[in-house]
């Protein structure tokens, strides 16, 4: 579905990626780990179109991202990619069920439409009752699900999740891994999961490991 070769990315003198690649299958949940600073967030960063590497090729289906001009790439991101990162990342503005009916809305849908699908989710990721709260008047583990909700509920293609229970304790990370895995599979989307912790790891298919900007596939452990 998704698949990224040699890439390199230098920020400055010193490559932040020297040959690093990834590949995920549709539905497949590919943990991505390493020391801090060994390029993992650029990677994704890449994969996603969000970055453009310096050298490498980054394809998703039948289309190379680097070739494809700013316009239509943001517009693949928007309607295919789903994202999840440390810290939420919510408008703080909005209510969360307009957080998480902003990427419907984005993508033209109607308003009731997308908060009464907005609303689905959040009810899936067990926060309905913050729908009406801003994201400052939530606890942390409540926030990071309806950033799960709001990158889910367009239905990407790929998830995009940098350390997404970063931020919380380990209860409600693994809950909230539950739940985002869960909600992949049914889709058959594919998750590309940036996480320090062999904890969060475990709910991934395959692991790579990414040191000094080199990707490594890992064994299956099981
Ligand atoms: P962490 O686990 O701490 O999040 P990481 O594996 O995600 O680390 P990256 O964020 O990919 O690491 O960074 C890889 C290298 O590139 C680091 O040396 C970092 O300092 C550098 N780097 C990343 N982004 C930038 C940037 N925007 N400008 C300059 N240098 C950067
Ligand atoms: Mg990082």
């Amino acid at each position: 579905l998704l698949e990224a070769v040699d890439l390199h990315k230098s920020f400055g003198p010193t490559p932040a990626l020297d040959g690093a690649g990834l590949s995920v299958r549709a539905g497949e949940v590919v943990a991505v780990m390493g020391p801090s600073g060994s390029g993992k967030s650029t990677l994704l960063h890449c994969l996603a179109g969000i970055l453009t590497p310096d050298r490498g090729t980054v394809r998703y289906r039948d289309v190379e991202l680097s070739a494809m001009g700013d316009g239509p790439r943001s517009e693949l991101r928007r309607s295919d990619f789903g994202f999840v990162f440390q810290f939420g990342q919510l408008v703080p503005e909005l209510t969360c069920l307009e957080n998480v009916a902003l990427p419907l809305r984005l993508g033209s849908v109607k308003r009731r439409a997308a908060e009464s699908r907005a609303r689905e989710w959040l009810e899936r990721l067990e926060v309905a009752d913050v729908a009406d709260k801003r994201p400052g008047e939530t606890s942390g583990g409540q926030g990071q699900r309806v950033a799960v909700a709001r990158a889910l509920v367009t239905g990407p293609r790929v998830v995009f999740a940098d350390e997404p229970t970063g931020a919380l304790d380990s209860l409600n990370g693994e809950r909230v891994m539950q739940l985002l895995v869960t909600a992949a599979k049914e889709t058959n989307a594919a998750v590309v999961l940036v996480t320090h912790e062999a904890r969060v790891a475990a709910y991934s298919d395959r692991e790579v490991v990414v040191r000094d900007g080199r990707s490594r596939e890992m064994e299956p452990v099981r």
